[in-house]
Order: structure tokens, then sequence, then C-alpha cells
């Protein structure tokens, strides 16, 4: 069953993805060449203890962090370590926020100081799909219209979609229905209706498909070791479209 939430489940997510899309921006900002994952998880740490919420992440299913990162040919859920983040890497930080208990999920792909054109052009274009799929989201149209809008401009630049890793609802909790795959067929899934509210995060690499958890049984690299990227917004359907509930705009944390 697809939840639909309640003006008052709505607002506390709007609050709550405010403050995710604070702590993601204030993180890039934090994020320099020598540093270790472990630090910016450690800076995230104050960041959500700053703004009175809890990462969604932490003890999930024994996630050991506040936030997953992921550079280069690692492509999700990637336990902050000790190794040092060099200029010329991408690095993805991927959170949620669970405040007045409901969850917002967010994550953002970035450089570290300049990269190979054909990684820029991975960060762009798998951001220009996360928007695509978003321009999709209005109550009467389906989830495998906003795959398919993802799918459609990943494909015209080349980029290989990890099929196994897609969006999902998020709310009561940090999963749940529907699912939101980066693959589908226009006119197909679930109808949208105002009040859903899920995860849209196309999940891409530069070379074949295929992925693997590495030994800490959490960390997905890609096999080939080619570069991976992952955007995400979590989204509201609203009467008339969509709202981008992680979009960084003012808040009061009350
Ligand atoms: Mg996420
Ligand atoms: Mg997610």
């Amino acid at each position: 069953m697809i939840n639909i939430k309640t003006p008052a489940e709505i607002d506390a997510m709007r609050t709550g993805g405010a403050i995710l899309a604070n702590i993601l921006e204030e993180i890039k900002a934090y994020t320099q060449a020598g540093m270790t994952t472990h630090r910016l998880n450690e800076y995230a740490e104050t960041l959500f203890a700053k703004y009175s919420v809890i990462p969604s992440f932490k003890g999930y299913q024994g996630f050991p962090a506040a936030i997953c990162t992921a550079i280069n040919d690692e492509v999700v859920h990637g336990i902050p370590n000790n190794a040092a983040i060099k200029t010329g890497d991408i690095i993805g930080v991927d959170a949620g926020v669970f405040y007045k208990n409901l969850h917002t999920d967010s994550a953002i792909t970035f450089a570290v100081g300049s990269v190979s054109p054909i990684a820029q052009m991975l960060i762009n274009e798998t951001t220009n799909a996360l928007w695509a799929g978003i321009n999709m989201v209005k109550p009467g149209n389906q989830i495998g219209d906003v795959s398919y809008a993802i799918y459609n401009h990943l494909k015209k630049h080349n980029i290989t979609v990890i099929p196994e890793l897609i969006g999902h609802g998020v709310g009561h909790k940090l999963h749940e229905e529907p699912q939101v795959p980066n693959i589908g067929k226009q006119h197909s899934g679930p109808t949208l209706k105002p009040g859903m509210t899920f995860a849209i995060e196309p999940i891409t690499c530069l070379g074949k498909r295929n992925i693997e958890t590495l030994s800490d049984k959490w960390t997905i690299v890609t096999k080939d070791g080619s570069l991976a990227c992952q955007q995400e917004h979590t989204v509201l359907v609203t009467t008339t479209g969509v709202e981008v509930l992680t979009e960084k705009k003012a808040f009061t944390n009350s």
C-alpha cells in the first residue's frame, strides 16, 4: 500500500528535508582533498546534532555510520573509512533525516577539485536525469513515466543505469512503497496521487552495469572499476505537480 501523507506529516517532511539539504550542502563545502570519509562522517554527526535531527541511516539494518560515502567506483552504501579523498575524485554522500517520526532521503555526488570531463559529464547528466524524472511527477502520471524519463535521458548520454538500485517511497519508513526504478515503460506502474512521497535516485556508471559488494558487507562497487554516480531527492506529489522536499530553503527548526 502506498501511504498518503497528511498535511501535518508533509510539514514535518518539508522541514526535515530542508534540514537534510543544508546538511548535504555543508558536508560538500567542508570536503577537501586529504580528508578521510571517516572525517566527513564525524562532521556530519555534528550537523545532525546542530539541527537536532536523527540520522536515518545510523543503525539501519546495522549500518554503522550517519552517512554513506562513495568515492569513484564505489556506487552506494559505502561505509566511511580512513582512505583519503584525492583531488580529481568524485564523491557521493547519501543521507537521511528522521524528524518528527518521518524520514527524508537525499544524495549528492560532486567533484573534489577539477575532474576529468567525462567524470563531470557523469555528475551533470545524472543530475539532469534526476530532474527529468522529477519533472514527470504530477497527479495522474505513473511511476513508469518517471522511470522512463530518467532512462531516456541517461541513454542519450551513453550513461549506464545500474538497474537493481532504485528509488522508493519514504516517510514513515526509510524504504516503503512504491518502488521507483530508473528504467521503465511510460504509462505503467502505480498512479501518482497528491500526498505520496518518494525518493527518486538515478544510480549510474560509465562502464558495465555489473556491481559487487565488498567484504564490509555494505559498500557496493562497479565490477569493472568504472566511475559511478548517485543523485537523489525526496519529492511530494502535490495537487498540481511536484514539490522537492530535499531542496535548500528557509525553515524553522521548532
Ligand atoms: Mg539515499
Ligand atoms: Mg534512497
